[in-house]
């Protein structure tokens, strides 16, 4: 959707009018040279079953701190990439990242579930995903039960029957696929319908406010039924509150993301956070 700019020029995508183009591409360029210079960095945030408590997975979450704008948000620089062609690279450097913590964590004996990584849309493009999959588990000597992968639906602009297959030919390798953000999209139901999948992780839209309002009660008690019928694992992002966990609870979702377990944080947090679990 091209659209004509009060200067006379012509972009095409809102976002990148919104960053001013000059700024998209010098923005771009600094986010390409961090990849290539490891200036990015990870931060997890665990997951975690409500009945037990017991650690079921770790997400992986993008930090970039910018040399002169300071911390950008993942929202607006994963974005960036994807509309700039290098989300591939990205989501590789994430991947390589990610799998090599948890080798590191499975090496010292720490139990995490699984690691659960964020894929780019265009990352289905061509095939290219499960190839770079496949060499970074070889590469890092990770199992793939140890690693979940979070798909949104956008996926779509790969090719439905083209996305089905890398899916299953994903999860017969043992890897597990997650189904990020359920619920906000235009066709959520559509696409668990469409897609092989083993997660569905309900948006904290409905999350925030499951104690008080009674449509977000009604929504995640009906996508709690329907995945427990589809045989899918629910997950509750964003959970800040134990009122909302305990609503959850009674429920029957199976586990919980949210502040009120852990915020995102460094490596270093976590793995104390893991050690308390692994005893
Ligand atoms: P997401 O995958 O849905 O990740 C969850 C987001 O919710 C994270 O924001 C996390 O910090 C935030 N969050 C977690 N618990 C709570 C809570 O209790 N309350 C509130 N208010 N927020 C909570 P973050 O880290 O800013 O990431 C935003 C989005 O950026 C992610 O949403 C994901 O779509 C994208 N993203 C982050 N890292 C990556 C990545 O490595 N690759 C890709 N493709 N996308 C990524
Ligand atoms: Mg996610
Ligand atoms: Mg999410
Ligand atoms: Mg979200």
């Amino acid at each position: 959707k091209a659209q004509r700019s009060g200067r006379n020029t012509w972009t095409t995508y809102d976002q990148a009018m919104e960053l001013g183009l000059m700024q998209e591409i010098a923005l771009g360029a600094d986010l390409q040279e961090a990849i290539l210079t490891n200036k990015l960095e990870l931060y997890y945030q665990p997951q975690a079953q409500i009945t037990t408590g017991q650690v079921t997975g770790v997400e992986a979450l993008l930090r970039w701190k910018h040399p002169v704008y300071g911390e950008i948000p993942p929202a607006c620089f994963v974005p960036l990439a994807e509309r700039s062609g290098f989300a591939n690279r990205l989501t590789e450097w994430v991947l390589q990242h990610a799998c090599r913590q948890g080798k590191k964590w499975l090496d010292d004996g720490l139990r995490f579930g699984r690691i659960a990584v964020n894929i780019s849309a265009n990352c289905f493009v061509g095939g290219w995903l499960n190839q770079a999959v496949t060499r970074v588990l070889a590469d890092v000597g990770l199992d793939p039960q140890f690693l979940e992968l979070e798909i949104t639906e956008n996926i779509e602009v790969a090719g439905v029957a083209g996305v089905r297959e890398m899916l299953a030919a994903l999860r017969r390798s043992g890897i597990t696929i997650a189904f990020d953000d359920f619920g906000i999209g235009y066709s959520s139901f559509k696409y668990i319908k469409l897609f092989p999948l083993d997660t569905v992780k309900i948006d904290r839209l409905f999350v925030a406010d499951v104690t008080h309002n009674v449509s977000s009660r009604a929504i995640v008690q009906a996508v709690i039924r329907l995945a427990a019928d589809l045989g899918l694992r629910t997950v509750a992002e964003g959970v800040e509150t134990g009122e909302q966990l305990r609503f959850l609870q009674a429920a029957g979702c199976d586990s919980y993301q949210g502040y009120l377990l852990s915020p995102p944080a460094p490596v270093h947090d976590v793995a104390v956070l893991l050690c308390r679990h692994s005893g």
